[in-house]
């Protein structure tokens, strides 16, 4: 079985400080963890995130990623620049961006090879919204948004991490509890026809995650780790997640 995958997604918080003090109650916390730990942190943080971070049990991601490389696209950041600072993730395609910076399948689909191409693991997040599961799409939506990123990655594609975020689920409080399981095995069957490496591609659940559903969710056959928002800022959430992910009771 594959080392489950707690990846933090801190969206557009923190501070210098803060990040310091959370990196630091996280890092006391480490002792024994048994699975791949990440934060996601905003892009102007990663230079100082690296330096708590070298040699440490916590991998640094980036939230987003540019569909281009280095040119005029002011504000952008490109995958070389995320590499520089030693980022090992990339989150692309999350419904924040796709729901508030009009991101389709197909960016989602460029920037996912932009960051493996710069030997960046992209996130990829797909996920129905409220309507989109109340009128029974869940499955077609969750798979157009993969097959775009299939379609433009190719053989490479055992090499992405699949985050399943439905919208509703995302800072809500709602977990998709009782459907993740079966729409996790949907993508792995999609990834499997396109790749015979598929078993290697982590399939995580994002939406509302956190201490007291982590183990459930996670005990699911499918369900490889966690995209954690809210959780992520709290030490002791953020740990005890990780601890249910280790195969282990509260944490100590
Ligand atoms: C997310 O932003 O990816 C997320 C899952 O958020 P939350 O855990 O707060 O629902």
């Amino acid at each position: 079985m594959k080392r489950k995958l707690i990846a933090g997604n801190w969206k557009m918080n923190g501070s210098a400080a803060s990040n310091a003090a959370l990196i630091q109650a996280l890092l006391a916390g480490s002792h024994g963890w048994r699975c791949d730990v990440a934060v996601c942190v905003p892009s102007v943080y990663l230079p100082q995130m690296q330096g708590l971070l070298a040699d440490q049990a916590i991998a640094l991601g980036a939230q987003d990623v540019s569909a281009h490389g280095a040119g005029a696209y002011t504000g952008e950041v490109c995958a070389e620049m995320l590499r520089e600072f030693g980022t090992r993730y990339a989150i692309v395609g999350h419904s924040e961006r796709r729901q508030y910076h009009g991101e389709t399948d197909a960016v989602v689909a460029l920037k996912a090879q932009r960051a493996l191409a710069c030997g960046i693991t992209p996130v990829v997040c797909v996920g129905e919204t409220l309507r989109e599961r109340e009128s029974g799409q869940t499955e077609a939506v969750v798979k157009r948004q993969l097959a775009a990123v299939i379609h433009a990655n190719g053989h490479c594609i055992s090499e992405i991490v699949v985050a399943y975020e439905p919208v509703w689920a995302i800072g809500t409080g709602k977990t998709a509890t009782a459907m993740a399981q079966q729409v996790h095995a949907v993508l792995r069957s999609q990834l499997h026809a396109a790749s015979e490496h598929a078993d290697r591609v982590h399939i995580i659940y994002g939406g509302s995650m956190n201490a007291a559903n982590a183990a459930e969710l996670l005990a699911q056959q499918d369900i490889d780790g966690g995209l954690v928002g809210g959780a992520s800022l709290k030490p002791a959430d953020f740990l005890s997640i990780i601890a249910a992910a280790s195969g282990q009771g509260a944490p100590h």
